[in-house]
């Protein structure tokens, strides 16, 4: 079977889909979605049963389909937040974005199909279940939507040796085991350790029968200043924060002394100093949570799990037949380094924005429709890689402020993104008169030309 289109976007995941839709909603064009899973949302096919966005709904998924009805949380640690969608609801969620992308006609979804590479515009996938080999003649450009994925616990490789006598699941695997343990060791120092340990403490697990194995520990964001619509007054607050520390703070010390004194980051241990940014974020009734696990090991990563010990970087720990030792050392979004975006036949989608894959790949969708060159395509999509420690911070919010700066000279993408539901900050001039909102927008207009003048001279 030959097949034919404009774009061959590989990778059925977020970006993928939020490309897909994008442009096919700003041009009359034919896209082919090739995935080597069976079914839409990439890694959302493996998280584990308790995931949840750690984002809000409101601005995840495509630009044209909601996800969620933008409620408010009632109960629980995020309570009086906009809704966070579950692993399930997410997969239910792209699989209704596939079948609406190909109702159209204009698109095909090739599930269980592995791009194995090309050459010019001829390129090859194999179909996983046949075996049989098909080529796809590619009229405009491949899209890899897969230059980022996402690694998680349940389909990575550990980086240690298990040795076959402990107790050893990935995250996933807790529900289903937990209650045969009497104690818990949780590998990894993020999000989905976090996760981990906060399932356990709701499951009546008491924090004195957690160890936590934390390598480097973190910075999070407030969740409160990421939020939409009618909280984006808050959110604004945030950024004004991070423009104010960006232009007045002395060293990188002193940027993130500033950034938690504000109560813009958090660290679970405020007698460790976190050298990991991720820029992910938790609520302040989490923290507290968290902290009371006071039995955090800090001897950097595992190299090995034996029968009786744990052994690290920097010495051992004791552990045992009762202890379930539960993997989150997935890596998660990959740092990988930057290749612009717009190539000759081929376009890598990568973050621009920090912290909005969804919104990124759809505004790379819309920039692609435009009838632009590829040079005025990149200088509105300087790729930013994902962060993963505290020196990264700087660069990539110098980089966040230029895109948006280009971004907002330029009438036709700047009305794109004032529209787009995946937009973060969409509903800002509806609340242009709240004092909160004139106070934090005053700070980010004074501040954020000396932040990226500094930032530019100070890694
Ligand atoms: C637990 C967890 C929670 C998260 N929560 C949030 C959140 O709340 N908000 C947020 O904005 N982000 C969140 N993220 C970040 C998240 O990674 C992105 O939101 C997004 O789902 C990533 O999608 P992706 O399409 O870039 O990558 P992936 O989901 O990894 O999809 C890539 C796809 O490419 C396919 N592929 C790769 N190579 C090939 C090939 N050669 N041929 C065919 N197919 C191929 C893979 O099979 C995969 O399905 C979270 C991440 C994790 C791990």
């Amino acid at each position: 079977m030959d097949i034919e289109t404009d774009y061959l976007v590989v990778g059925a995941g977020a970006s993928g889909l939020a490309f897909a839709d994008s442009i096919m909603a700003e041009a009359d064009v034919d896209v082919v979605l090739v995935d080597r899973r069976s079914h839409p949302a990439g890694h959302w096919r493996d998280v584990y049963p308790f995931v949840r966005l750690h984002s809000p709904s409101a601005y995840y998924g495509v630009n044209s389909m909601p996800l969620g009805q933008d409620r408010l949380i009632e109960s629980g640690r995020n309570k009086g937040f906009y809704e966070q969608a579950s692993g399930d609801e997410i997969c239910a969620y792209f699989e209704g974005v596939a079948e609406h992308l190909t109702s159209t006609g204009r698109a095909r979804f090739l599930p269980a199909h592995d791009h194995l590479g090309g050459k010019g515009n001829e390129h090859q996938v194999r179909d996983l279940r046949s075996g049989d080999v098909h080529t796809v003649r590619v009229r405009r450009r491949v899209v890899d939507a897969a230059y980022l994925e996402t690694s998680v616990p349940a389909t990575h490789q550990p980086s240690f040796t298990v040795t076959p006598e402990v107790s050893f699941v990935p995250v996933n695997a807790l529900p289903e085991v937990a209650d045969s343990y009497q104690r818990f060791t949780v590998i990894g120092s993020g999000k989905t350790s976090v996760d981990a340990c906060l399932w356990l403490l709701d499951h009546g697990v008491a924090a004195d029968r957690i160890r936590w194995i934390r390598p480097r520990d973190m910075w999070f964001n407030d969740r409160a200043h990421l939020q939409p619509l009618d909280q984006v007054a808050k959110t604004m607050e945030g950024i004004s924060r991070d423009a104010e520390a960006a232009a007045e703070a002395s060293d990188l010390t002193d940027r993130f002394e500033r950034l938690e004194a504000s109560g813009r980051l958090m660290r679970i241990d405020p007698g460790v100093w976190p050298t990991m940014f991720r820029a992910t974020m938790l609520s302040q009734p989490e923290l507290e949570d968290l902290r009371q696990i006071e039995d955090v090991v800090r001897l950097g990563r595992v190299r090995s799990i034996d029968a009786d010990r744990l052994v690290l970087d920097d010495g051992e720990v004791p552990t045992g037949s009762d202890v379930l030792h539960v993997d989150c050392s997935a890596i998660g979004l990959r740092a990988s380094k930057a290749v612009p975006i717009f190539g000759d036949d081929r376009i890598v989608l990568q973050q621009v924005r920090y912290g909005s894959p969804s919104f990124n790949a759809a505004l790379l969708g819309f920039i692609e429709s435009r009838d632009a060159s590829d040079e005025d395509k990149n200088r509105l999509s300087p790729p930013d890689p994902h962060p993963s420690s505290i020196e990264d911070w700087g660069p990539m919010m110098r980089l966040t402020w230029l895109a948006q700066l280009a971004w907002s000279q330029d009438p036709d993408v700047d009305s794109w993104v004032g529209s787009s539901r995946l937009n973060l900050m969409r509903a800002l001039p509806e609340h242009l008169d709240e004092p909160l909102m004139q106070d934090a927008l005053t700070r980010y207009l004074t501040h954020v030309g000396p932040a990226i003048e500094r930032l530019s001279v100070r890694k």
